[in-house]
């Protein structure tokens, strides 16, 4: 479906148009009408299928048509999203598609392990804020900013800011919000009997799922494939297929901070471009690291879960799980780095014997059946 068809403003197409946005995508020309009806919303669909712009574009669309009113601490729109590296991503999309507008739209993001003075600051005039749930409320309480004049709320990652995580802070913003407000909901992984849904949208949501093509191999644009290995033997493996298949770009997920750095400080060793990324880093490390990497700089990324959700790596080739994690659902965000936009990608992952079953456990529940190789019969030096 066209962008035209959905209805936005011509400047919104305009904008679309420079992204190299051509048509919708599934999500896009069914939610983006739901959003503007004013109607609360869950949109489900796959990793990497454009639920951004979903969003951003119907809010935009309605501002454009709103009185502007006098600048203030008091923004519209919030949307909060689980990790800073996403708030700033997020951020990114409004800003590229909010240029040359009839009026000028502000959206600034804010989260912590950064100064908060400049924030309080600019948040003057904003009139979307994109936010991590600590910062926000640090900033309420600051009285850099206040929540009673939100008439939308987007949860990104939705699942994740539901989780037992997030409650706390999560309850103490719902009470901040007006009980009148539009509510929008996005995940991958997300389902309409979600503990803690009713405590965001009053009443029935639309929900808009993007049934996936599981199953059907031939459609599929994450391929994957498995190898069993020991621990001892997985950081020879994994500098012995990153060579051996000439990877230019890797994100590789670890289940540790600690262990992150020990693999990103191996490959390093031996002649490989690595960086790591975790909560334990500090907030401009980070930022480096994911800046080099999204660029194309840095050969190989070595993180933990904190960017498995909702990072957007153009065409990242591949991702290699290390360790794999406890939950399926981190696996399918883990995994959904790569083979976005309509891109093909490869996965791969580590499997130790013991965990023969509890991979068998995460394919079934993706729909995927993966061909292991033994890595025993591999000639790689250990
Ligand atoms: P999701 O949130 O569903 O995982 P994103 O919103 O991050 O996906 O979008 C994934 C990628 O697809 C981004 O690089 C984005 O720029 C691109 N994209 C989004 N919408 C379109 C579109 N209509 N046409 C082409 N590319 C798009
Ligand atoms: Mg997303």
């Amino acid at each position: 479906m066209s962008f035209k068809e959905l209805k936005l403003h011509p400047a919104l197409l305009e904008n679309c148009k420079e992204l190299g946005y051509e048509t919708a995508t599934p999500i896009q020309a069914k939610a983006i009408p739901v959003a503007i009806s004013g109607k609360d919303l869950l949109g489900i669909a796959k990793t990497g299928s454009g639920k951004t712009a979903s969003f951003v574009l119907p809010i935009l669309n309605q501002l454009l048509k709103d009185y502007a009113g006098e600048p203030s601490r008091q923004p519209k729109v919030l949307v909060l999203t689980p990790t800073r590296e996403l708030a700033m991503q997020v951020t990114d999309v409004f800003k590229s598609l909010s240029q040359n507008l009839t009026r000028s739209i502000k959206s600034m993001a804010v989260y912590g392990g950064v100064s908060i003075n400049p924030q309080m600051k600019a948040m003057y005039g904003v009139d979307i804020l994109i936010a991590t749930p600590g910062r926000l409320l640090d900033l309420q309480q600051s009285k850099a900013v206040d929540l009673y004049k939100v008439e939308t709320l987007v949860l990104d990652e939705a699942d994740k800011m539901l989780n037992l995580g997030f409650q706390k802070e999560m309850e103490q913003i719902l009470d901040l919000l007006p009980k009148r407000r539009q509510n929008m909901l996005f995940s991958a992984t997300l389902s309409k009997e979600l503990e803690g849904l009713n405590n965001i949208v009053l009443s029935n949501p639309i929900v808009i799922e993007i049934a996936d093509q599981k199953g059907k191999e031939e459609e599929e644009l994450i391929n994957m494939s498995g190898y069993f290995v020991s621990d001892d033997r997985k950081g020879p493996l994994l500098r012995h297929i990153i060579r051996k298949q000439e990877m230019k770009q890797v994100l590789v997920f670890a289940s540790s901070g600690v262990k992150a750095d020990k693999v990103a400080g191996k490959l390093f060793k031996n002649g490989i471009d690595a960086a790591s990324i975790h909560g334990k880093k500090s907030q401009s490390a980070r930022s480096n690291a994911l800046r080099d990497f999204k660029s194309g700089e840095l050969r190989v990324l070595v993180a933990t879960d904190l960017i498995s959700r909702g990072i957007d790596i153009d065409n990242l080739p591949y991702v290699i799980n290390y360790e794999l994690p406890r939950s399926p659902k981190d696996f399918v965000h883990r995994v959904g780095r790569t083979g976005r936009a309509d891109a093909e990608g490869m996965a791969i992952s580590f499997v130790t014997r013991e965990e023969t079953h509890h991979f068998k456990v995460i394919l079934k529940k993706m729909k995927r059946y993966v061909d292991m190789i033994d890595s025993e019969t591999l000639d790689f030096k250990p």
